[in-house]
This record gives C-alpha cells, structure tokens and sequence, in this order.
C-alpha cells in the first residue's frame, strides 16, 4: 500500500539467529498526524486574540494621554477578543468531554416542546431583529436524550444558521415526523455551502470562509460537537445546501428515542 506506514524492528538472539517484527502503525500514526494538527490549530486560534490584546495593552502603556474616548474603543475591543477566547476554550472543555468515553450519556424524558421555544428564542435573540423567524412543532412531544446536550447541538445550528444569513433572510425551524423518525431541521436563506465542503464540515476547525466564521464569532468547533451528540443519540446529521441560495441542517433521531 500507497499510505501503508510500517514499524520494523530486527531482533537477533542465540546463535546469528534473526526475527524480523513488522507492525502496522497507520492507524497510529494517522492518530499522531490529527492530534499534532489539533494542537497547531487550537494554537494559531488562542494566539490571533492574545496579539490583538497584546497590541493594545502595549500601545495603553506608550500613550498615557490617550483620550478617554479611546481608552474605552481599546477595552471594548480587548473585551471581544477574550470573550472570543473563552468561547474558543468553552467549546474545546464541551467537546473533549462529549469525546470522552468517561461521560456516558445522562438519559432523561426531554419535553420536546419546552426546548424548542427556548432554542427558538435563543436565534430570535442572536438575530436582534435581523431575519425573520418561524417554528414549526408537530413531532413526538417527548424525547429520551440529554436535555442539555440536545440544547448545545439545536442551539449551534440555529447559530450557525443566524451567523451565515445576511440581513433580511429566514430562518425556519421544524420538529416533525419523517417515516417515523423525529426530526429537528434549521433551513436558512443563506450563504449555503458548495457541495464540495459538505463532507468535511464537521472536522474540527474546518471553514468554508475562515474570516467570516471569525467576524460572526465562530470557533470552528460548533458543528463536531454536534456530530458528537448526534453520535451518542444515534441521530443522523444531514446537510443539504446550494450556493447562494441557503442551507438545511438536519438531525434525524431513531424511532426509539421517542418516549
Ligand atoms: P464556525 O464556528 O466556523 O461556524 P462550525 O463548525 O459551526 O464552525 O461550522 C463549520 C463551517 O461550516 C463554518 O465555518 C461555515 O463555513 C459552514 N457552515 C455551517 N453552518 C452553515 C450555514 N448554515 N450556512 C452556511 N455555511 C455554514
């Protein structure tokens, strides 16, 4: 094989006898590979707001007679670049949980309908009047799944949706039954996503566009935890979009998490 990394290791013992031990390591070292990438990224993301802080900081020393007006643009922007951090920080803290086997999934009776008008305000809330919103509920009342957990994966959606629509767009969301199967889908009139990014939209840190992710305040991470919690649901993420027009994000549970 092409990509097939081996471990080769010549052991001699008694008399010129030889062994040669060969082992499979691409799996090992594709695992070192994303790890090594993972850190890289997680890097670069912390360092581009610790630079912008920095800048200010040292130009707040060199300039004591700044106008207050000034001094006050300088915090407000020192202020958005660490909340930028501790959102990056709170998504990574989620998401090497959800990751973690040592967290099985705390199964509760969700109501269904409760959370989703608190998910729909949430979007109506991060438009600040922006777009125009509707929900539409006719799917099973209650859920077996993780009350929180579902709320972080619903909510990224919803944000992302808020996030990628420009002013004047719609948001729709729907809680229905397809063949049986309960399914949460967030349909925006967006930017939408060429077909060729579709499949890899969930890796960790992968953007379509990086400097609009960062201006509408992504970490690049929202989508892998919801593939994450779609995983320990058994629930399907699936995507739909064209270009220009908008994109539907959809979660698709198994018959049986219905209550
Ligand atoms: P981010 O914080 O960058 O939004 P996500 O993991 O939530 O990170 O999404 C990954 C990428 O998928 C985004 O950077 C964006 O390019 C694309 N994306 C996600 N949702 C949408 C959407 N509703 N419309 C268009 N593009 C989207």
């Amino acid at each position: 094989h092409d990509d097939m990394v081996l471990s080769i290791k010549l052991v001699f013992y008694g008399d010129n006898k030889r062994l040669l031990i060969s082992r499979d390591i691409t799996q090992l070292e594709r695992i070192e590979t994303m790890r090594r990438d993972f850190v890289a990224n997680v890097s670069h993301e912390l360092r581009t707001p610790l630079t912008v802080v920095n800048g200010f900081v040292e130009n707040l020393q060199d300039m004591p007679d700044l106008s207050h007006d000034k001094i006050q643009r300088a915090l407000q922007l020192m202020a958005e670049q660490t909340r930028r951090m501790d959102h990056l920080v709170s998504d990574l803290l989620t998401l090497s949980r959800l990751e973690s086997d040592q967290s099985p999934l705390k199964i509760e009776s969700v109501d269904m309908y409760s959370l989703l008008s608190e998910v729909s305000l949430d979007g109506e809330m991060l438009s600040g009047g922006r777009h125009q919103h509707s929900m539409d509920a006719t799917g099973p009342a209650k859920l077996s799944g993780n009350r929180d957990e579902l709320r972080s994966a619903f909510s990224n959606l919803v944000s992302n949706a808020v996030r990628y629509t420009p002013d004047g767009g719609t948001i729709s969301l729907r809680w229905y039954s397809r063949a049986g199967q309960p399914v949460f889908s967030v349909r925006d009139s967006g930017i939408g996503i060429e077909a060729q990014h579709i499949p890899r939209l969930t890796e960790r840190f992968y953007r379509v566009d990086r400097s609009r992710s960062r201006e509408t305040g992504g970490t690049g991470l929202g989508l892998a935890i919801v593939k994450h919690i779609a995983l320990r649901h058994q629930a399907k993420l699936e995507v739909c979009s064209e270009e220009g027009r908008g994109s539907t994000f959809s979660l698709v549970f198994p018959e049986k998490r219905i209550v």
